[in-house]
């Protein structure tokens, strides 16, 4: 199929064509001949990388009024990366049509100058659920006159915790004519959604859903937990063009690895939640222009982030929640390109791995975690490569031949390509030459002794995580009875309560992940966890929970104070 044949407007044809679209791709081609109609609401669940942005991008500039001068269209999304992302893309779209203006509205910059934006005259409006509804709040917004309404990685946005942002935006786009929800999941809180503000939604799937991407390597490595750093550098260093992001539970975790990371020379920052917006944009800039090869980052502060051409994803750690996994693997394999999600995995984690093949409906590849002889042999060809392909056609080589010659006089060739290979290479050499085995083998003499031993802890940390996973499944019914506010305590744990729950746009993920950050812990920490509106009950071993308390009561939250205490002392 062609652009023409959807029926779009010969002006975006001409800017498709001028971008080097040639064909339009599935999500496009299913999508735009609906969305034209501009009455029909629509679900389109796709992943990233699919071409969605287009697929409501092109529709949306084909049947706004370019003449008249009020928000039209609204595209909520959940970051503020996404949302500049968005907006740079229909700005190419729209290039050959004039007087069509599309603002981005987002936290962390100055809503001074959004005002002034908005007050200028759009017809697009592309916000995140946040900044959106502070305008709205301030009445600098006018939602009125809306008809669209896109809803943009609608899963994200739940999962952040935007539920009640984005009924409020429903709510409050009274002449809405159609909406359109894109998703790469459909969690039944999705559904719940679709179903109260949808009017017979035309669906359409691209690829699986639920699946990870199709053309992603998932392979997971076992060694044990005091070599995961090791590890790390070993899969890096096995893969010298890596261009790639690794995924940590923690911002502590995130931030240690990075200053070690740098410390032995790797290309890499961390994003995590303590950086100023500043801080982030350098952070993210540096790693766009690939002056980082590598980025750190939480699961929260890469939320959303969107770079093009990443070849590895690695997790330092599997995710606690299995449906994060999709989220950050999803980053590599896009548009066409093939990826490689790599997890480092400890023995008692393994059962996780089944869990999420399920969810992600492929499997998972064992590879041996490279030996330090395979890693010199990688960085070696990459070294010669290197020689073989760098460009000496500019500059003035030639003239500096002679006096090359004369100074290596008496060198033989051989010789030089051994220096020459020693100077790039001898770093690896030296570190690899003793290297231990990092695998996990759970057979043989090599098993090491602590793989019997943290069998014990299994069915603990199984049975955390499952109910975990559980919870996300049955939605806000979870199975709060059977340890509820007023249930008793874990032996060895202390039960805190904190003035924060689901009406502060909390899910238990995000809730356990929140209070993780805040407090440096680890989450091997928590147990069981009890949610209501208003406040959550939540277990955390007797050691950690005066830390617990000390980070988090007193402190404030989207400008409320933080009341935590122990439950059983109060
Ligand atoms: P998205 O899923 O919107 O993030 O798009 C992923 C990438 O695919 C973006 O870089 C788009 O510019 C690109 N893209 C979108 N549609 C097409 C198309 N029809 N042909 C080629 N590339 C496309």
């Amino acid at each position: 199929m062609t652009f023409e044949e959807l029926g779009l407007d010969a002006r975006l044809i001409q800017a498709t064509a001028e971008l080097g679209y040639v064909n339009p791709t599935q999500i496009q081609e299913k999508a735009i001949p609906v969305l034209l109609s501009g009455t029909k609401d629509f679900i389109g669940l796709a992943q990233t990388g699919t071409g969605k942005t287009a697929a409501f991008g092109l529709p949306l500039l084909h049947i706004i009024d370019a003449d008249e001068r009020y928000p039209q269209a609204l595209i909520v999304c959940p970051t503020r990366e996404l949302c500049m992302q968005i907006v740079s893309e229909v700005e190419l779209f729209k290039k050959h049509i004039k007087g069509v203006s599309v603002v981005a509205v987002y936290g962390g910059a100055s809503i001074g100058l959004q005002i002034r934006d908005l007050k200028r005259g759009v017809q697009i409006v592309v916000a995140t659920p946040g900044r959106l509804i502070d305008l709205i709040e301030r009445k600098a917004i006018n939602l009125e006159q809306i008809k669209y309404v896109v809803l943009d990685e609608a899963d994200e946005m739940l999962n952040m915790g935007f539920k009640d942002d984005i009924e409020f935006i429903l709510q409050n786009t009274p002449k809405r004519e159609s909406t359109w929800l894109f998703s790469a999941t459909m969690p039944p809180e999705i559904r719940k959604v679709s179903k109260k503000y949808m009017n017979e939604p035309f669906e359409v799937t691209v690829g699986k859903v639920n699946s990870g991407n199709k053309s992603i390597d998932h392979q997971y490595y076992i060694t044990a937990a005091q070599h995961r750093y090791e590890t790390l550098k070993r899969l890096i260093d096995f893969n010298p063009g890596i261009y790639g992001i690794i995924f940590t539970r923690t911002k502590v975790d995130a931030q240690d690895i990075a200053e070690k990371l740098t410390r032995e020379g790797y290309d890499i920052d961390a994003l995590h939640g303590d950086l100023t917006q500043a801080q982030r944009d350098k952070v993210m800039g540096e790693f766009r222009d690939k002056t980082l090869q590598l980025l750190i980052a939480t699961d929260v502060a890469a939320r959303g982030i969107d770079v093009h051409g990443i070849t590895h994803v690695i997790n330092y750690e599997l995710p606690d929640d299995i449906e994060v996994y999709t989220h950050r693997s999803g980053r590599t394999g896009r548009a066409g390109n093939t990826g490689i999600c790599m997890s480092i995995v400890h023995a008692r984690e393994t059962f996780k791995l089944k869990a999420i093949e399920k969810l992600i409906q492929a499997q998972f590849n064992r590879v041996d975690i490279p030996t330090g002889k395979d890693v010199t042999r990688k960085q070696f060809y990459a070294v010669m490569d290197k020689i073989l392909e760098t460009d000496i056609s500019h500059g003035d080589y030639d003239t500096f031949l002679p006096m090359l010659q004369e100074k290596f006089a008496d060198v033989s060739k051989d010789e030089i390509l051994q220096r020459m290979a020693a100077v790039e290479f001898d770093r690896f050499l030296k570190y690899y030459e003793n290297a231990e085995d990092l695998n996990l083998r759970d057979n043989g003499r090599q098993r090491p002794r602590e793989f019997g031993s943290d069998r014990a802890v299994i069915p603990r940390d199984r049975a955390r995580f499952e109910t975990r996973g559980g919870d996300r499944d049955r939605g806000e019914r979870g199975d709060r009875g059977s340890y509820g506010s007023g249930g008793g305590t874990t032996a060895g744990y202390a039960r805190l309560f904190v003035n924060l729950g689901t009406k502060d746009g909390f899910y238990k993920a995000s809730f356990l992940q929140f209070i993780l950050d805040m407090s440096d812990l680890k989450k091997e920490v928590l147990g069981k966890v009890d949610m209501k509106d208003m406040n959550t009950w939540v277990e955390v071993e007797q050691g950690a929970a005066h830390q617990m308390i000390r980070c988090l009561d007193g402190k404030n939250y989207k400008g409320r104070r933080i009341r935590m205490n122990d439950a059983n002392s109060r």
